[in-house]
């Protein structure tokens, strides 16, 4: 057994729907905008390449927890998405491979420090503090896909303090889950345990100190948490 020159830590992990086992979290990848505002148009070549960023495992946020309003932002966003957890991985894994790879899925929050996001774009300056930062990734409990199947459709909200504030379908991302996990599996080899959000469709805005988020993907997951 290794010895650790300090006390090691425990995975961070997620709850599973219908079993007390739960499932470690390796990794969290985050595609960059993958919803179009309209009906996208026919054939691949005219979508751009989706890009990525990160945040870092213990960013996640339980389910039915309560956390603190983040540091240096006055404008936090919410960015409700569709999670896929891997239960194995790989590099250059062909889309219509992809989905053998899936454990499950989550609704997660893609928690977002916009004025820090903001200044990062205008200087061409990396995203890590505006994404990764603490409590950044409220995330639901996982179902197995051996019980939902693979969505291609299914409906997305978030509401706040009980009003519908994001209401869109994953059935408008640019790249799809398979085509997601193939590029990404291009870039990095994929693992174990690794998370993907999927990005957000319409209707971001802030969050405040106090509010109450309630996320959904139909048949899929269920979030809520709140803003101490
Ligand atoms: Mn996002």
């Amino acid at each position: 057994m290794t010895r650790y020159a300090i006390p090691a830590w425990e995975h961070t992990s997620l709850p599973v729907v219908g079993s007390d086992e739960r499932f470690p979290v390796r990794r969290i990848y985050c595609v960059g905008r993958n919803y179009a505002a309209h009906a996208r148009e026919l054939g691949n070549d005219e979508r751009d390449p989706p890009f990525f960023f990160m945040k870092p495992a213990d960013a996640i946020v339980q389910d039915g927890t309560t956390f603190p309003y983040p540091v240096a932002t006055d404008n936090l966003h919410h960015e409700v998405e569709l999670v896929v957890a891997l239960k194995s991985g790989g590099k250059d894994i062909p889309a219509d491979k992809a989905l053998d790879h899936v454990f499950g899925y989550a609704v997660g929050i893609d928690l977002t420090r916009r004025d820090i996001q903001d200044v990062a774009k205008k200087m061409a300056r990396p995203w890590d503090m505006a994404k990764g930062f603490d409590a950044s990734a409220p995330c639901g409990a996982l179902r197995r896909a051996t019980e939902t199947d693979h969505p291609s459709s299914a409906r997305i909200t978030l509401k706040i303090n009980g009003e519908v504030r994001q209401d869109g379908d994953i059935d408008a991302m640019i790249w799809n889950i398979p085509d997601t996990i193939a590029y990404l599996s291009g870039l990095i080899e994929l693992k174990p345990g690794d998370l993907i959000f999927t990005g957000t469709p319409e209707g971001v805005g802030p969050v405040k100190r106090g509010d109450k988020l309630e996320a959904t993907v139909a048949g899929l997951g269920d979030l809520s948490v709140s803003v101490a």
